[in-house]
């Protein structure tokens, strides 16, 4: 189990919309700026950073000239679009002085439920790392609002931890970490500086799930922590404002509250393939398809695969089986059965010339592939 973010490679920061837009007073340029720099830092040291961040409403309620926050949620995103404008230009300056581009990125909470738009999430925000931008990501608030209504985007932040096998999650907020107690309430109240996400215990001192915390409280960290504990990834909570926190969490430094996966991230993701998903079809592979993926580690490619059979589409899972009938892995398809019959005994670089288009040149990544 981690003892502190030292090994972690693919990081993901969420900070949410009072340190953000300094309890509401509008975008605050210096602490983006120090997260950026930080960001950048990170970046340059080999690490891959995800940005999840909340705001656009409070910044769009200044620049509409909004005083309280409306109750109407149509209202809300409005404001949202507004400020998104904002959020993201500000982001990208920052970035940019510190020599680093970034990409805006709006997510829903179904986008990520549904198979296919879960892959091409994926695809993309790996494709972002790979090229070193940094994606910005927040609710697409137009479209949805459940981060409006609860979460301050929390559960997004774990979410997209999930989404692209984050080594860790790490939430910032206007609060040092968890307390045993509410500490207004109980100023003797344990700070809790370790414990295993998903320990219930948790939940009863950040308030109980079902009390009335209202958006993106501590039980909203809580429950993030726990989701992506599901995934294999570990969460800090910590203040946003501790100067270099990014920084020193990298370095190993114990700093607010780190909440553990207890699963490590591999068993986690054949967990999490065995449990979610139904098998939609299979392929059968040729023995030096079998040798790449069991030996050397290898994607599977088109040029493997000898016949496709069931009704997939691009992001169901299929079982791909070595000529003797075995099971060798299981993973998510990139492309349906229908396109991956046209492509298979085929070199990937004629994929587009075969559908008129090209996804990824794997017929399954091994990023989502689990031997059997
Ligand atoms: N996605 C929203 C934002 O960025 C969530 C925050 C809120 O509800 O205030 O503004």
């Amino acid at each position: 189990m981690a003892e502190s973010l030292a090994g972690a490679r693919r990081i993901v920061v969420k900070v949410g919309s009072s340190l953000v837009t300094d309890e509401g007073r509008g975008i605050d340029a210096q602490a983006i700026g120090n997260w950026s720099r930080q960001l950048a830092v990170l970046a340059r040291d080999g690490r891959e950073v995800v940005m999840v961040s909340s705001g656009a409403i409070a910044e769009g309620m200044k620049r509409l000239g909004w005083t309280t926050r409306p109750k109407e949620l149509h209202e809300l995103q409005a404001a949202a679009a507004v400020g998104q404008m904002g959020l993201v230009q500000m982001y990208e300056t920052q970035l940019r002085s510190h020599g680093m581009a970034s990409a805006q990125v709006l997510l829903t909470h179904a986008d990520l439920a549904d198979r296919e738009r879960y892959l091409n999430a994926r695809s993309t925000l790996l494709t972002l790392l790979q090229l070193q931008v940094i994606p910005v990501i927040n609710e697409n608030d137009t479209v949805v609002n459940d981060e409006i209504k609860f979460g301050d985007n929390d559960t997004l932040g774990a979410l997209v931890a999930n989404l692209v096998d984050a080594d860790a999650l790490v939430i910032l907020t206007d609060q040092r970490g968890l307390y045993a107690a509410d500490p207004r309430k109980d100023p003797a109240a344990r700070f809790v500086d370790r414990a295993v996400a998903g320990d219930p215990e948790l939940e009863r001192m950040a308030g109980g799930a079902g009390s009335q915390i209202g958006r993106g409280g501590m039980i909203t960290k809580i429950l993030a922590a726990k989701r992506a504990a599901g995934s294999g990834a570990s969460t800090v909570i910590a203040w946003g404002r501790e100067p270099d926190v990014l920084l020193r969490l990298a370095a190993g430094e114990s700093i607010g509250t780190l909440l553990v996966a207890s699963t490590p991230k591999l068993a986690a993701r054949k967990q999490w393939m065995a449990d979610h998903l139904q098998l939609r079809g299979a392929v059968v592979v040729d023995d030096g398809a079998v040798r790449k993926l069991r030996e050397e580690g290898k994607s599977l490619l088109p040029i493997g695969v000898l016949t496709v059979s069931g009704d997939f589409a691009r992001g169901d899972v299929i079982a791909v089986r070595s000529q003797s009938g075995a099971e060798v892995a299981r993973g998510l398809a990139n492309y349906s059965s229908a396109e991956a019959r046209l492509i298979a005994r085929k070199p990937s670089s004629q994929i587009e010339g075969l559908l008129g288009y090209a996804n990824e040149p794997e017929l399954i990544h091994r990023d989502n592939l689990v031997l059997g």
